[in-house]
């Protein structure tokens, strides 16, 4: 067991075929993940590991937290407490991965053929939140934030409601942690 404590965390995470990562700065946010050999279309990068906690936890965990590295998946009960490289990808409006859930675990694979060198993103299409979200991405396509259209849309429609209901209601409600999820842009199939 002693031998296997040597290993980084990352190495035990990449199960099926890896991808050789590397960590380096980013223009985007701190540090990304950049390929160091070309990635074909289609090809499975890296999985989004991670204990399984419940959303309730989650937010209990980091309520208020800036930066989280939580992935929502498909059955609504089960959040992916990021860890490892595949938790480390920054968001971009523009990327090149997408992600997928297979059978409980969730995988980012190449959305297009991807160079040797280039940095790694996928669009978080964050939710379940109302603290700002940013997006520096630097793309032409970059819609200045980090949640998917379909909850800005949502969010959008609640503060609408709310004026209507003019200043009688003071909202002292408490936020959630924001998550990451598969739905909305960035999906294309
Ligand atoms: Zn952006």
């Amino acid at each position: 067991m002693l031998v296997l404590t040597l290993f980084p965390k990352t190495v035990l995470v990449c199960e099926i075929k890896c991808v050789p990562l590397v960590v380096r700065p980013s223009p985007i946010h701190a540090v990304g993940v950049y390929t160091t050999t070309p990635i074909r279309k289609g090809a499975r990068v890296v999985e989004y590991g991670g204990p399984r906690i419940t959303p309730e936890e989650a937010d209990r965990r980091y309520d208020g937290s800036a930066r989280t590295y939580l992935y929502g998946l498909e059955d609504g009960k089960t959040v992916i407490d990021g860890e490892g490289l595949g938790a480390y990808l920054n968001h971009s409006c523009d990327p090149n991965c997408e992600v997928d859930e297979i059978k409980g675990r969730v995988w980012l694979f190449a959305l297009r053929d991807i160079a040797a060198g280039e940095e790694l993103v996928w669009d978080y299409n964050l939710y379940d939140d109302e603290e700002p979200a940013p997006c520096h991405c630097g793309s032409p396509k970059c819609r200045g934030t980090m949640y998917s259209r379909e909850w800005m849309a949502k969010m959008r429609r609640r503060e609408a409601r709310k004026n209507k209901e003019s200043e009688k209601t003071k909202n002292g409600k408490g936020t959630t942690s924001s998550r990451a999820n598969s739905d909305g842009m960035g999906r294309s199939a």
